[in-house]
């Protein structure tokens, strides 16, 4: 079983009340491969929502509100339902706060990237799980979630 972000097979999970579907994910999803899960939705967050950046340890809305503990209750909810579903991979949704691996935004909401992980992904790699993004796996990807 793999683990896989949610709006990466579909559902409508993102800040901006969208998806970003990959044919791919959502294909794992369909042929019971996968179990998608979105970390932010877990941790009590409602879509849409207010863009939020990484900044040093906290996680902050563009309109500066602080939901770090909303970010780490669902990445611990996630992790668990992932080890329940014995996943050992996962491929997630590149630069996310929660979802991104290897590369974030900065925090300063100007679109610069800088070297770091989502806090799921953070989670996920202390636990042993393999992380990887939709970009390294797959190519071919559409927004979707009207
Ligand atoms: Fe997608 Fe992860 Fe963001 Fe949820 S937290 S919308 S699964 S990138």
């Amino acid at each position: 079983m793999i683990l896989v972000s949610a709006c990466l097979a579909g559902e409508p999970c993102r800040y901006n009340g969208l998806g970003f579907t990959c044919p791919a994910v959502a294909a794992l999803v369909t042929a019971g491969k996968a179990l998608a899960v979105c970390p932010e939705l877990l941790g009590g967050l409602s879509t849409p929502r207010p863009p939020a950046e990484i900044f040093v340890d906290r996680v902050l809305t563009v309109v500066g509100e602080d939901v770090t503990a909303a970010y780490h209750e669902g990445a611990q909810l996630a992790l668990k339902l992932a080890r329940q579903a014995g996943c050992r991979t996962a491929i997630l949704k590149a630069r996310s706060p929660s979802c991104g691996c290897g590369q974030i935004y900065d925090g300063s909401f100007s679109g610069r990237l800088i070297p770091g992980d989502g806090v799921f992904v953070a989670l996920l790699k202390q636990a042993g799980i393999v992380v990887q993004t939709e970009e390294d796996k797959i190519i071919g990807m559409n927004e979707t979630g009207e």
